[in-house]
């Protein structure tokens, strides 16, 4: 059976396992109720006077009256004291650590039931979507810095580099700014914010608006585009490894590797030919780490399925629903056209040249570990030279996020029509001008649109706290963007190949499994290890 294949049974089983054995599972008995800040723990079933206890995160239901659900809880002695000094007069009596009694009102997101058995078997398994994590970043840093490395100085003319450079960089902005129209033109059109009820509204500002908090604190501390800029270049480059800097490696890996195109004769060559060999083991730990991709893969999906309310999605499906039209829309308009049209590839057999990278974006919702996927893919099914998929994808991992630009927009404005503000053209502009440089400034990482996204909503003046609105659907969302964000990498990478004269073409699965040289069935594939020395560079 193909890998491919493998991974999306991995996630089908991921899906249905997370419906049924999840938090969320409506077959394993829910007698655990999670409860936000807000939520208020009362004496009688109908939120008569006494108040027991507020700020409890976690408890045990023992029944049901109409909305209203009697519950089992502890407080600890810090959790009793907060509640004397809040004045809560109950608390004067209750003891801490003790067991007791009390009713809070069902109020979904705030206060909603759960299956306690659903959440260990997620808690239980979620290592093994963190180990296969683990095994592909491992890769990430290495492989970034051998491959450019011996990339530009195979290129061997900085003039070459320059172009290329430039063009990479003018081609992602560009994609960036037609997704932002997209994104910017749908929201306006189909005004999601319209329909949120008002009670909705008060629901998910209460529910999350406490864990926003750090998400604004994080993106108010953002540089400016000078600082940004020399950022880039690091002052200790093994620190810049250490830390899994990118743009500060791959700068330092540039410069080393046009260094190395300027040393005289051949007094370069051995060490390129290191940094290719070294390159060499590193695609070979991918091409490891992935035969675990199915299961790993399936227990990411377990957990994300597992853990989000179908309610939540309810409330914010329309809002949900223009974010995925318009990553759909990008997807085929824009790439659809460049792939098509200037890279000259058929647009379908590209994405499934490229399925392995998208499947393993949307399923870990980060571009940056996805990259050695990426690359995989498109070296060895496209046939792209390393020289540029080594240069313009750890670029594009880092600053090209089309789908995250796409989403931000949509989400300002979306934001924004809660608030009942009307934005002016001027105020469109601005978002299409902050998101593209949100989408830059966010990590590849789970959930970093969502921090950036601060920053578009400070530059129109909508309260930040509006960011509350969003959280639910945020992680489901993110593993949309992801895939489109690393499609948008890919399509970059291709259109480069074919304005540097690479000869693309599509592998077939059978000359896949045929050279144990490429790709995902043939290296490793039927368990033979054939690690040939010389490379077939097509
Ligand atoms: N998770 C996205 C990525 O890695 C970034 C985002 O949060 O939009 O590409």
């Amino acid at each position: 059976m193909k890998l491919y294949t493998k991974i999306l049974i991995g996630m089908m089983i991921g899906v249905v396992f997370g419906l049924l054995l999840g938090p969320n599972s409506s077959i394993l008995p829910n007698d655990g109720v999670r409860l936000s800040a807000s939520a208020t723990v009362f004496q009688t079933p109908d939120g008569a006077e006494q108040v027991l206890a507020k700020g409890l995160t976690d408890a045990r239901v023992l029944g049901q009256r109409g909305d209203w659900l009697e519950i089992e809880y502890s407080l600890s002695p810090g959790h009793l004291m907060r509640l004397k000094s809040a004045g809560v007069p109950a608390a004067e009596k209750a003891r801490a650590n003790v067991i007791m009694t009390g009713w809070v009102k069902e109020k979904i997101p705030e206060v909603f039931r759960y299956a306690p058995i659903g959440q260990s078997i997620v808690d239980y398994t979620s290592w093994i979507g963190g180990l296969f994590l683990a095994m592909i970043k491992m890769v990430v840093v290495p492989l970034v810095f051998f491959s450019l490395v011996g990339g530009i100085a195979s290129l061997g003319d900085v003039r070459k580099l320059g172009r290329m450079g430039g063009r990479t960089i003018g081609f992602f902005m560009a994609t960036t700014v037609m997704a932002l129209m997209i994104g910017v033109g749908l929201t306006n059109l189909i005004k999601p914010g319209a329909l949120l009820s008002q009670e909705d509204r008060d629901i998910l500002l209460s529910a999350y608006g406490g864990s926003t908090g750090s998400t604004i604190a994080n993106a108010a501390g953002a540089p400016s585009f000078g600082d940004q800029l020399i950022a880039i270049v690091p002052t200790n480059p093994i620190a810049a490894l250490a830390s899994g800097d990118m743009l500060q490696v791959i700068f330092f890996a540039t410069m080393l590797g046009i260094a190395l195109t300027f040393l005289e004769g051949d007094r370069a060559q051995p060490v390129i030919e290191l940094f290719d060999r070294l390159n060499d083991a590193m695609v070979m730990l991918v091409h490891i780490a992935m035969k675990i991709a199915p299961f790993g893969v399936g227990a990411l999906l377990f957990k994300v399925v597992g853990n989000t309310g179908i309610s939540v999605l309810y409330a914010l499906s329309v809002y949900a629903l223009v974010v995925l039209l318009g990553l759909f829309l990008h997807l085929v308009l824009t790439y659809g056209f460049v792939v098509r049209v200037w890279a000259k590839l058929p647009f379908l057999a590209f994405l499934g040249a490229i399925k392995e990278a998208m499947v393993v974006a949307f399923s870990t919702s980060s571009s940056s570990a996805t990259l050695p996927v990426t690359k995989a893919c498109c070296e060895d099914n496209l046939n792209v030279g390393p020289e540029t998929t080594s240069f313009v994808l750890p670029l594009g991992a880092t600053v090209n996020m089309d789908g995250t630009a796409l989403y931000q927009g949509v989400a300002a404005i979306f934001i924004a029509q809660i608030y009942g503000m009307d934005l002016t053209i001027g105020d469109q502009v601005t978002i299409v001008v902050s998101a593209t440089l949100a989408s830059v400034g966010a990590a590849g990482v789970p959930g970093a649109g969502m921090i950036t996204l601060a920053m578009v909503l400070t530059a129109i003046g909508v309260p930040t706290e509006g960011l509350a609105l969003i959280l639910g659907v945020d992680r489901i969302l993110d593993m949309f963007r992801t895939a489109t964000n690393v499609v948008g990498d890919s399509t970059a990478t291709v259109l480069m190949a074919r304005l540097e004269g690479d000869n693309l073409r599509i592998m077939s699965d059978a000359e896949d499994a045929a050279d144990p040289t490429k790709g995902f069935q043939g290296r490793l594939g039927q368990g033979q290890q054939s690690v040939s020395g010389d490379k077939d560079e097509g």
